[in-house]
């Protein structure tokens, strides 16, 4: 029975979604369109058994092909990173983080990071979540006038502190990260380096933007960003007894049996990293996030930091007008069928359910085929939905101009 006949609602949700995904401009840094051969993978049989364990080491019989599918996976996220170790298993980038704190540090250990609202992610230490629960998190700076990483500030932390970990990777920095600057302070104070590269997981595969390795002792990722996986996390390493500790605690540690349809997804999307398309995908993602700031900064935007070297910038809303917020901003480009997300700005007035602040990203539109020239026209669209701000007919219109746009960029199918 097909899902249409077994479950008409949500078929029909579904169908609307995939509407919504093909009208829309899709700028949120953390997001991206599948190919279809992900897709297939990730919708499959595969998630109809359980595999406990690794391969050749399983808790259930009849795991043969999941072996291989996951051996495979393994050894494409070597390649395509470098390094000499990884676990494919873990849920999610957060559940990533978490099996390799546990990796890493006991319970009540130190640990040094970016916080949340200087454009860290909660697992970073956010006081509700594990990594602040189990762990005691301090936080380094950025400095206040170029607003990126102040390493006097990673470096009198790391004094004063002495943490187990140092923590680098963030979820809306739009500035290339110093992996050797981190190793250095932290071979100064006896610490462990985590590179957290969930957003920039495809810049590295590609080379565009530096490796963590040999600099960080642990990398963590999500699959799912400009990586353009499934939605999952990865874990990497170089060292043997790490990779031990890593590899106990995401199982038994943390997870019980892995989503091997997940696992087969990851591999197919590995695999499509691997090849030289990817590379300028990749390249293409970093050109468009250049060519969006500077049409945003022609309109009177103000960009945190100056600009990007990466696929994602923040936008400082209040250069072009003082009294624009995050969330009002939202939902007037989401109106307009531009999707992206309110963002705190270093320093911030407004409360992070308000903001002062939008942070855009190129990876989705990107993969849609969009190219430099094209940037002007989506900075076009932005400005007018901002300016059209509370005006319903106004939104509408440019929403409409917004879905006969995309027409000219089909998603992969
Ligand atoms: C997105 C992100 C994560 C978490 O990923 P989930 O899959 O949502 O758990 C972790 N770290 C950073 C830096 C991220 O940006």
């Amino acid at each position: 029975m097909t899902l249409q006949e077994a479950d008409p609602q949500i078929a029909e949700l579904m169908a609307k979604e995939q509407h919504r995904q093909e009208s829309t401009l899709e700028l949120i840094a953390s997001e991206n369109h599948v190919s279809r051969a992900v897709m297939e993978a990730a919708g499959s049989v595969l998630t109809n058994k359980y595999a406990e364990g690794y391969p050749g080491k399983r808790y259930y019989g009849g795991c043969q092909f999941y072996d291989q599918i996951e051996t495979l996976a393994i050894d494409r996220a070597k390649q395509l990173f470098d390094c000499k170790y990884a676990n494919v298993q873990p849920h999610s980038g957060a559940n990533a983080n978490l099996a390799a704190f546990m990796a890493m540090m006991q319970p009540g250990d130190r640990f040094i990071s970016l916080n949340l609202a200087s454009g860290g992610h909660l697992s970073h230490g956010m006081k509700l979540n594990t990594s602040a629960i189990f762990y005691k998190p301090a936080h380094y700076e950025l400095d206040p006038k170029t607003e990126t990483i102040d390493f006097d500030s990673v470096r009198a932390k790391a004094q004063e502190i002495k943490p187990r970990v140092i923590l680098c990777g963030y979820s809306a920095y739009p500035r290339t990260i110093d992996f050797a600057q981190f190793r250095k302070i932290a071979d100064e104070v006896g610490a462990l380096v985590m590179a957290d590269i969930a957003h920039i997981a495809g810049l590295v595969a590609a080379g565009i933007h530096p490796s963590p390795f040999p600099h960080a002792h642990v990398v963590t990722t999500t699959t799912h960003k400009t990586l353009r996986g499934p939605r999952g996390g990865l874990i990497l390493t170089n060292d043997e007894e790490l990779n031990k500790a890593i590899n106990r605690s995401v199982f038994p540690g943390s997870q019980g049996g892995p989503l091997m349809h997940i696992v087969a997804a990851k591999a197919v999307a590995f695999g499509e990293s691997l090849r030289p398309e990817f590379k300028s995908y990749a390249r293409q993602i970093v050109k468009n996030a250049k060519a969006l700031a500077d049409a945003l900064i022609a309109k009177g935007y103000r960009l945190v930091s100056g600009g990007t070297d990466n696929h994602l910038m923040l936008v400082d809303l209040r250069a072009r007008n003082a009294e624009l917020t995050g969330a009002d901003v939202e939902k007037a480009l989401e109106a307009a069928g531009i999707i992206s997300n309110k963002n705190g700005v270093p320093n911030d007035t407004r409360p992070p359910t308000q903001t002062s602040g939008l942070r855009l990203g190129t990876p989705a539109i990107t993969t849609r085929g969009l190219k430099e020239a094209d940037m002007a026209t989506v900075a076009a669209f932005i400005d007018r939905a901002v300016l059209a701000k509370g005006n319903t007919d106004g939104l509408a219109k440019i929403r409409g101009e917004v879905a006969e746009f995309c027409k000219k960029f089909p998603m992969p199918h």
